[in-house]
């Protein structure tokens, strides 16, 4: 229906960084054991918009970022991506173990063609704005986590991106390390002005992380709400503790109930 669109009816004039039309995705055949991940799904991110997928497992989240990353093609519907310059963070590092940290951060642009001295240059620059320039040489399973963490986002900085796609990032990590990896990536995101989909589990990384959460319902997959996220920026870890934060949690949250 025109005008219902999540995502454009406030500012029908911002520039579209990521569009899905009437998105349907299905898993299997047309028989009764066909899986439908995802059914009618109208989403617009905006150029420079930070938004949050939340829902129950199964609900089609992941799905909906490998749609937006290409690699895998809706049932039906259009997905447009208004950028060839993304970069994907999976909820696992996944780094290289015999490569170095360096040539870790490297190997996306390496992979993209990149010449070496740019790409090693992009690579100590953005290791260094995860706070890691002294672990340049070090190999992956000398790191903690969260480390390793930042490392992969070091890696998918390094190309540069207008468009980040996120799948669960921080959902391995301890509580704290999880807490200072939100800040980090705001921080990243405010210094390096992408577009960010970033799917979590969690209401309040959700709130803290989005100027929208999206929240989905299961079986089959669909939007259930989107709601807007008008909290201050920069966002600091103090807000959390904000009466206005802890109301946008309890909205989302009873969103998530509805939708369960
Ligand atoms: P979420 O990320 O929200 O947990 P997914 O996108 O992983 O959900 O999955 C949505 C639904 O699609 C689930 O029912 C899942 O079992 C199914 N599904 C996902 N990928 C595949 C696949 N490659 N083949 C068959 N079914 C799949």
């Amino acid at each position: 229906m025109p005008g219902t669109v999540a995502g454009i009816e406030s500012d029908p004039a911002a520039a579209v960084a990521i569009s899905f039309d009437a998105v349907g995705k299905r898993y299997g055949g047309n028989d009764s054991g066909a899986v439908i991940a995802l059914d009618d799904i109208d989403l617009r991110v905006r150029r420079g918009e930070f938004v949050a997928v939340v829902g129950p497992s199964g609900c089609g989240k992941s799905t909906l970022l490998r749609l937006a990353a290409g690699l895998e093609q809706p049932s039906s519907g259009t997905v447009a991506v208004q950028s060839d310059s993304v970069g994907f963070i999976f909820q696992d590092a996944t780094l290289l173990p015999w490569r170095k940290v360096l040539r870790n951060v490297e190997l996306c642009a390496e992979l993209r063609g990149i010449g070496r001295t740019a790409r090693r240059a992009r690579a100590t620059r953005t290791l260094a704005a995860v706070g890691l320039a002294d672990f340049a040489d070090k190999l992956p399973g000398q790191l903690s986590g969260g480390m390793r963490m930042r490392v992969s986002l070091a890696r998918a900085l390094a190309l540069e991106p207008e468009i980040m796609l996120l799948d669960e990032p921080f959902g391995a990590l301890d509580e704290i390390t999880r807490l200072g990896m939100q800040e980090e990536l705001l921080r990243l995101y405010r210094d390096n002005a992408f577009t960010a989909l970033f799917i979590t589990h969690s209401v309040s990384e959700a709130v803290f992380l989005a100027s929208r959460v999206v929240v989905m319902s299961a079986r089959p997959g669909r939007i259930h709400r989107v709601i807007d996220i008008d909290l201050p920026t920069p966002r600091t870890r103090d807000l959390r503790f904000d009466p206005a934060f802890t109301a946008l949690a309890a909205r989302v949250s009873a969103s998530l109930k509805e939708a369960s």
